[in-house]
């Protein structure tokens, strides 16, 4: 006998609001009580596994893990959700393979006592993930945020010779704001811009700061890349300008005016990777349909990214970013199938390829949609979901008919802090698939947990299953599950 659970009382006492009193959310707590942390971080750790090969989108590792998550679905019965006959919705991603980890070494110059370095990976630096393949030695150049923009008056190459030369640049914009002014830089915030711009100016290779690997570069043939961690770069730049490195781009961002200067110090830069050009990837998708023979035909779809970041120099296990996601929704996929209350409405699972190469899966479903827009009822986004004691989901604030039957289920079962927010928008580039949908006109919420418990090794090979506290991960799959059931029967 399954165990029904009528909280219409919590619901009147909690919102004192005669308008919410009609409803009578109702869930199996059985299916509720199936959801468990051992399950999963038995997904997470398939997921974060060697044979997918950190999950890079367009990889032959990638393709394996969506196959993977498409036999769950169809194995717990939820249905094709691409043109009702597929699990697959596909695009064309363009990857590389790091073969090696390479090399990035400092060298001194001609009648100086400098010292030859060797930098050490992962603590020093990191390939790039879409190097090209050899060897480039120069003079080491900064160049700043790398940007040539003369509408904004604006040139972080005026007056410098770059050609043959390696470039230290910053990631990001000297903008900071997020406002409407921020949208002028948007063109110059991409690493591909940066690219591009160094490549046509001539340079031989790029050491980029910050040690994080990222997938949303370009491979560009001759141009070979590698990226170094602040204190390397502080290493270089303190011989020349006396102050560290972090001082630098405080300075441009404080007058905006560019801060370029010639460091008097040599690096070289291997690299072995072959590039696919004309590779493939998708989204997986399905979804449970209604019971309500009219409600059935609007759909609330929940959305985490299943691609990670591949294996540049060692294996990324992408386990927090963002297996821990996927294995939230699979979770409450599971549960919401095997549920003996069904929702009234359609709840649709979509699992995003190609988001750390550059948001290509989510745009393909918003410029493709599966559903009908406009019986969409939002579109929630699961991104680092797995570390940490609360919950932040922002939007709530924005769409309080969505949020309110997360809120509720919350207070009622699990006890986390919650936070909430205003969708807000933003100015600059989109950076996650919940942004995509918010541009597509979606109502969004998105969900990660917050008050971190161990540390959290972004973009990193440390990165792996045990960067998950099973605590929070159950309670989120719990969250959804209880949170969609809501959403999907309230009918206000
Ligand atoms: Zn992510």
């Amino acid at each position: 006998m399954i165990r029904r659970f009528f909280i219409i009382a919590f619901w009147v006492l909690t919102f004192n609001s005669f308008a919410y009193a009609q409803t009578i959310p109702e869930v199996d707590l059985n299916a509720y009580h199936e959801i468990s942390s051992h399950d999963l971080l038995g997904f997470a750790a398939e997921l974060s596994s060697e044979k997918y090969g950190g999950r890079l989108s367009g990889s032959p590792g990638y393709e394996m893990s969506a196959r993977w998550v498409a036999e769950r679905l169809q194995e717990w019965g939820l249905k094709p959700g691409v043109g009702d006959t597929s699990y697959f919705q596909w695009f064309p991603n363009a990857w590389t393979d790091v073969l090696e980890t390479g090399s990035v070494r400092l060298l001194p110059v001609k009648g100086s006592d400098q010292k030859e370095r060797v930098l050490k990976f992962p603590e020093d630096f990191f390939p790039g993930s879409n190097s090209a393949s050899g060897k480039v030695e120069g003079e080491v150049v900064y160049v700043g945020f790398g940007i040539s923009a003369p509408e904004l008056g604006y040139d972080d190459y005026a007056g410098m010779d770059v050609k043959g030369k390696i470039l230290l640049m910053e990631t990001g914009v000297p903008y900071t704001a997020n406002d409407p002014d921020l949208k002028r830089w948007e063109p110059y915030s991409y690493h591909r811009y940066k690219f591009q711009r160094a490549k046509d100016l001539g340079a031989a290779g790029l050491l980029y700061v910050g040690l994080v690997a990222n997938p949303n570069t370009s491979f560009i043939e001759g141009f070979l890349n590698a990226h170094i961690s602040e204190e390397v770069a502080d290493e270089l730049v303190r011989p020349v300008v006396n102050r560290p490195f972090a001082d630098l781009k405080r300075e441009i961002v404080k007058d905006m005016k560019p801060g370029s200067f010639y460091l008097n110090r040599k690096a070289e830069i291997t690299a072995r990777t072959k590039h696919y050009p004309d590779a493939m990837s998708c989204n997986v998708i399905g979804y449970i349909e209604g019971t309500d023979p009219e409600l059935k035909k609007e759909v609330i779809i929940i959305g985490a990214h299943l691609d990670g970041q591949g294996s540049p120099g060692a294996l990324f296990p992408s386990t927090l970013d963002n297996a821990s996601g996927v294995a939230d929704l699979l979770g409450a996929a599971k549960a919401l199938a095997s549920s003996e209350v069904k929702p009234a409405r359609s709840v649709m699972f979509l699992f995003f390829g190609g988001e750390e190469c550059g948001l290509y899966g989510s745009t393909k479903y918003v410029n493709e949609p599966q559903w009908p827009k406009e019986k969409t009822l939002f579109m929630m986004n699961l991104d680092m979901v797995g570390n940490g004691k609360g919950f932040f989901m922002s939007g709530g604030l924005s769409f309080p008919n969505y949020y309110r039957p997360f809120e509720m289920a919350n207070n009622k079962y699990l006890h986390r802090e919650m936070r909430t927010s205003e969708l807000r928008p933003s100015f600059g580039r989109p950076r996650t698939d919940g942004a995509v949908f918010e541009k597509g006109g979606y109502s969004v919420l998105s969900l990660w947990t917050t008050q971190s418990v161990k540390p959290v090794y972004y973009h990193h090979p440390l990165d792996n299953i045990d960067a998950l506290t099973p605590e929070i991960m159950e309670d989120a799959a719990k969250l959804l599950y209880l949170g969609i059931m809501g959403a999907a029967n309230d009918r206000n």
